[in-house]
């Protein structure tokens, strides 16, 4: 069994890294709110005060944290994971963030001797608790192969997807059509509701007609229906708008890099950003619902 150390242990570091644990793993996990650090431990993990104490001896050391800014400084910074580990140590960051700041951080670890894979995932709160996740994972090859040893237990699929940077190409790519299908799960549910259909009914016609998403399926924005979605928590995040809005315009920043026109995608960034502008950061990325039926539009619309 491995020594796994664990940064950032929110609503899915919080999880994944209790899959370690049920996998027989020793897990020592660190994160800045102690909140998350109390429920980390409450399912098995052992809490520490550093960076430095999550990684000394560690076989492997994964990432969960929001975004470049937080993965860099973790990497990165004084007392960091780079300042602290043993070069056997193989680093994973599972985190959703830019390629620039990903290219950084295998630069930089290749320059300190550490095989370091981006390791992002798509399954949500709910596949990280269930161990179901999807891992996208670039890199070099061997450290691929090892880094997809130690993902197991958390995973449902695990995808090599080439060198360095591709796993968060694939995960930008992949977030962009969520956050699409998730903007028209929102309108059809309204619109559906608007039109006097039964909102158990209508769904169970579009998950299993062309109108299915993963959003639809597990994010669904009318409450009621489906278990796992926010909407039956008062929008509760799972997925907060603030991420969201922060996958979207890393989407928007590599569309204009590569001259691709995402007009839909520019659209849907526009939604969350109202939801951000509105104050709503930290509510969940399905609360969009509340700019189609009403609820938020007139405060909101620019
Ligand atoms: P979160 O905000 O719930 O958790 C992130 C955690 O990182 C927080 O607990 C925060 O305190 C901690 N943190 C920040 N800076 C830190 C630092 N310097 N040192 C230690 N801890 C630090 O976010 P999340 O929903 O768990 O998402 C994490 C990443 O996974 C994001 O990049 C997100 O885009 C991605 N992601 C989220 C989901 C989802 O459904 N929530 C799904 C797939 C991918």
């Amino acid at each position: 069994m491995a020594a796994v150390g664990w940064i950032g242990l929110g609503n899915m570091g919080g999880y994944m890294s209790a899959n370690l644990v049920k996998a027989g793993h020793t897990v020592r996990g660190y994160d800045l709110n102690p909140a998350a650090v109390a429920a980390a431990q409450e399912r098995g993990v052992q809490p520490v005060d550093s960076i430095a104490d999550a990684v000394t001896g560690a076989d492997v050391v994964f990432t969960m944290l929001p975004k470049g800014e937080h993965a860099r400084a973790v990497y990165l910074g004084d007392g960091g994971v780079l300042a602290s580990a043993d070069t056997r140590t193989l680093l994973v960051d599972s985190s959703t963030i830019d390629v620039e700041s990903a290219q950084e951080l295998h630069n930089a670890a290749a320059a300190g001797g550490y095989r370091f894979v981006d390791a992002p995932v798509s399954g949500g709160i709910s596949g990280a608790e269930a161990g179901t996740l999807t891992f996208m994972v670039g890199g070099e090859a061997d450290a691929v192969r090892d880094a997809a040893g130690y993902i197991e237990p958390m995973a449902g699929n695990i995808i090599p997807t080439g060198g360095a940077t591709t796993g968060q190409a694939a995960k930008i790519c992949n977030n962009l059509m969520l956050f699409i299908n998730l903007a028209g799960a929102a309108e059809g549910a309204v619109l559906a509701d608007r039109l006097g259909l039964d909102k158990q009914v209508f769904w169970n016609i579009a998950s299993v007609s062309s109108g299915d998403s993963w959003a639809l399926r597990t994010w669904y924005p009318i409450p009621g229906v489906v278990p796992s979605a926010a909407s039956n928590r008062d929008f509760a995040p799972t997925f907060t708008a603030e991420l969201a809005n922060k996958d979207i315009n890393l989407a928007i920043a590599a569309a204009r890099d590569t001259g691709t026109p995402l007009e839909i995608g520019e659209h849907v960034q526009q939604l969350f950003q109202r939801l951000v502008d509105a104050g709503l950061s930290a509510k969940d990325c399905s609360m969009i619902v509340q700019l189609v039926d009403g609820t938020l539009a007139a405060e909101t619309r620019t």
